[in-house]
């Protein structure tokens, strides 16, 4: 069933959320405006204790949960940023979390989520099945699973990005979002819409796998095989039974853009040799849409959220070199 959020809700988000998330700096950039021949921001949500900006929803997830809820603990089965952010919150706040996750994820990032103080539970083969284990816990004990994106608490923090922009920069007229499942647009769509409906919003996504992208072509969530990207953090589905996030998105979003991973590549390490700003390749979509001129529907200044930094140093590396390589 499709559930209707309204902008009060983020403005509470911001609130509840001010003693754990600081304001992210809103930077301007020299050097993509001088490219661009407009004004060019990037909202920094890379600056975050864990790297991205998905504390904002994990906060104000766990700080609407009473008493009871708190004392019997959360649970998810993402081991990307999100489930860093509930690693990270779970612990500020006292809250035991335990990280379903399947017996195929990395060591190195087991090791950072019990490092953040999680509890680390290793169920089968696949994400699923972790998945089917974090609903088990719901059921059986009452644990809390923090769904990644779809999730009225999680869009509303999410959403508080959009009100630091219209804080900052009064004028703005051109938004660029990372897409995935959809969180994070449709809480900055609604802030901003809500206050100045002219704002355009560009969601960024890679070619492959942009499962939100497919979905909405076809009218109804759909479910896809993922494939292998630069842009990691966009990766998985929306949920065949999504409430909020497919008719926000839809709402929201005026265009959307597909970036091939060449241009992920290269708009990475761009900024890393030229603006000395490491992003990972999901952030990096976006500075892509800008290099490539793809945002010319209007005048006045752009804001690319760069929504995380989690990114291997040795792919960095990696990506550097080629780059380099492929300059001289
Ligand atoms: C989660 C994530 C996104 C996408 O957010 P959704 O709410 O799933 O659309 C983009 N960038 C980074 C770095 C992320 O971690």
């Amino acid at each position: 069933m499709v559930q209707k959020m309204r902008v009060q809700e983020i403005w509470e988000a911001r609130k509840r959320i001010a003693p754990l998330v600081h304001k992210t700096p809103l930077i301007r950039s020299p050097l993509l405006t001088e490219q661009a021949g407009r004004p060019i921001y990037l909202k920094l949500e890379n600056v975050h204790d864990i790297g991205a900006f998905k504390v904002r929803g994990a906060a104000n997830k766990m700080l609407s949960l009473n008493d009871e809820e708190r004392k019997r603990g959360v649970t998810t089965y993402s081991t990307g940023n999100h489930g860093m952010a509930v690693a990270f919150i779970a612990k500020k706040l006292g809250i035991e979390a335990r990280v379903c996750i399947s017996n195929r994820v990395p060591k190195a990032k087991v090791d950072l989520l019990k490092a953040m103080g999680a509890h680390v539970e290793i169920v089968g083969e696949s994400q699923d099945a972790a998945g089917i284990r974090c609903y088990e816990l719901q059921r059986e004990y009452g644990i809390t699973v923090i769904e990644p994106f779809d999730d009225r608490h999680v869009i509303a923090g999410q959403g508080t990005i959009g009100l630091e922009l219209l804080e900052d920069l009064p004028d703005l007229i051109d938004v660029i979002v990372p897409l995935s499942g959809g969180g994070l647009l449709s809480g900055v769509g609604l802030a901003l819409k809500s206050n100045s409906p002219e704002i355009r919003i560009t969601g960024v996504s890679m070619e492959q796998s942009a499962v939100m992208v497919e979905s909405l072509k076809a009218g109804k969530p759909l479910e896809m095989e993922e494939s292998e990207t630069l842009a990691d953090s966009l990766l998985g589905g929306i949920g065949l039974d999504n409430k909020y996030t497919f008719s926000m998105v839809e709402k929201y979003m005026d265009d959307v853009l597909l970036i091939p991973e060449s241009r992920i590549a290269h708009s990475l390490a761009y900024m890393v040799d030229k603006h000395r700003l490491i992003m990972e390749g999901a952030a990096a979509t976006g500075i892509a849409a800008v290099l490539d001129n793809k945002i010319h529907h209007q005048e006045g200044p752009i804001a690319i959220i760069i929504s995380g930094q989690n990114i291997d140093i040795s792919m960095v590396l990696d990506l550097m070199q080629k780059y380099t390589a492929e300059k001289e």
